[in-house]
């Protein structure tokens, strides 16, 4: 069955999604968006006592946080002597130890709250192709063993028996890595969220803000105005002009994912055999993982455009059978896409543009540890107003120069990225 376009995700969904809806009258803290972010935040707002309301403009898990390629990797696109060298040695610091326990909080959470998540805890290969890559792993293994990670640097034998994939000259596995699925996680959150005492309303999208004395006014799609003390803006890739800046302040990228049908027990046996999910370290990356009924999911890169046809997951099924050449003729059963949202430095970055109104955007595709764990430190600002509690910096929201053109500059980029590529393979 090739699912229409779209597309809906391969991962199943639990039953039974909670709505609690709208609660009555002014909230400590509005939360817009419904993804690991706000679902998260609102979580642990609710349970610190304060009132709070979701408001999701679409089904739950339609953004990224239910599209996702469901690998839960912790540290972020930066390693640590890197964010030192952009932030400061204390910030930077800062940012490091909080980004290296990111997977921890999600599984955590799945082992202490009983969620209904699919998930395994066996690591994360980020697969090198090149020399130069390997030189970068050995590097990034070196300063993340010094903060006591588990992690190892693979040879190229390793990476071939881990993965069963062709062509990589080695690696690093890092194993506080693994894989959910990340629609469940998003629904269960919202389950959470809602057990907390958290409203939650979605299929209707906050359309202005403004601000009343000292609460913020919120409208929505459907004619309700909410009055709230504090507001989170977590649309992250999906936002559009609700706060002056904030779409224009991020690129957003497609990224397209795609599943086989369950592969036969002989061919599955030499494809990821250990469970880990997989990166790899090209410029135009894949990344790849088994499903929990034994299919091949892997996504990377696609147009910038929605796609038109099953041709746009092409270049996908190429690398596949790159990889991995006895899958020829798997029959592709579910095609999808959403949205990523990149910075321009490849940090996430958190703005408060007026008093009370904050948001947090640019996770460069590696959200799920990030945002899930970063909802305890949210909803601790959100109650105590202190800066402190956040691992990242407050910074001014800075429109990308050029904004407009990023279309045209970013497929232009990633043309010249998929020649460099073909031309290491
Ligand atoms: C295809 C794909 C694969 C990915 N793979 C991985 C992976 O393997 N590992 C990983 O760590 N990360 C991955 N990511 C990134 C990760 O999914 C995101 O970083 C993460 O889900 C972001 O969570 P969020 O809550 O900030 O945003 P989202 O989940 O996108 O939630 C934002 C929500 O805001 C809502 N919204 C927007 N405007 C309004 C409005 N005006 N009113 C109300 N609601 C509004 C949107 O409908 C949306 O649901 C992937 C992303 C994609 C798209």
């Amino acid at each position: 069955m090739i699912s229409p376009l779209p597309g809906l995700p391969v991962w199943r969904r639990p039953v039974g999604v909670p709505l609690s809806g709208l609660i009555d009258g002014q909230v400590d803290l509005l939360v817009i968006g419904g993804g690991y972010q706000g679902l998260s935040t609102a979580y642990h707002a609710a349970r610190q006592g304060l009132r709070v309301q979701v408001i999701e403009a679409r089904g739950l898990g339609e953004g990224a946080s239910g599209l996702n390629g469901g690998q839960v990797i912790p540290g972020l696109k930066h390693d640590p002597e890197s964010l030192r060298a952009l932030l400061g040695d204390a910030a930077g610091e800062k940012l490091a130890a909080f980004s290296a326990g990111t997977a921890d909080a999600v599984f955590e959470l799945i082992r202490s709250e009983k969620l209904d998540v699919e998930h395994q805890r066996d690591g994360w290969i980020l697969a090198a192709h090149t020399q130069s890559a390997m030189q970068a792993a050995v590097q990034r293994n070196r300063e993340w063993r010094q903060r006591g990670a588990d992690v190892m640097v693979l040879n190229a034998a390793e990476v071939a028996l881990l993965t069963g994939a062709e062509g990589y000259c080695g690696g690093w596995l890092d194993r506080r890595a693994g894989v959910v699925n990340p629609l469940a996680l998003t629904v269960e959150l919202a389950r959470l969220a809602a057990r907390s005492g958290a409203g939650l309303l979605v299929d209707e999208a906050i359309t202005g803000l403004q601000p009343r004395g000292p609460l913020w006014g919120a409208s929505t799609n459907r004619g309700r105005t909410l009055l709230a003390k504090k507001v989170l803006v977590a649309t992250n890739a999906y936002s559009r002009g609700l706060i002056p800046g904030l779409a224009q302040s991020l690129v957003w990228l497609h990224s397209f994912q795609m599943a086989t049908e369950p592969l036969p027990a002989e061919v599955l046996e030499g494809i990821l055999p250990g469970g880990q999910a997989v990166s790899d370290s090209r410029r135009i990356l894949v990344y790849y993982r088994r499903s929990p009924d034994g299919r091949l999911v892997i996504g990377g890169r696609g147009p910038m455009r929605e796609p038109r046809s099953v041709e746009d997951w092409a270049h996908l099924e190429r690398a596949m059978l790159r990889l991995f050449p006895t899958l020829q003729g798997a029959p592709i059963t579910h095609r999808w896409f959403g949205r990523v949202a990149m910075t321009p430095d490849s940090l996430p970055h958190l703005h408060e543009p007026a008093p009370g109104l904050f948001m947090v955007a640019g996770c460069q595709g590696r959200g799920i540890g990030l945002m899930t764990a970063l909802g305890s430190s949210l909803a601790a600002y959100a109650a105590s107003g202190d800066p402190d509690v956040l691992p990242l910096p407050i910074s001014p929201l800075r429109t990308i120069p050029f904004h407009r053109f990023r279309r045209i500059g970013v497929a232009a980029h990633v043309a010249w990225y998929r020649l460099l590529d073909s031309l290491e393979r």
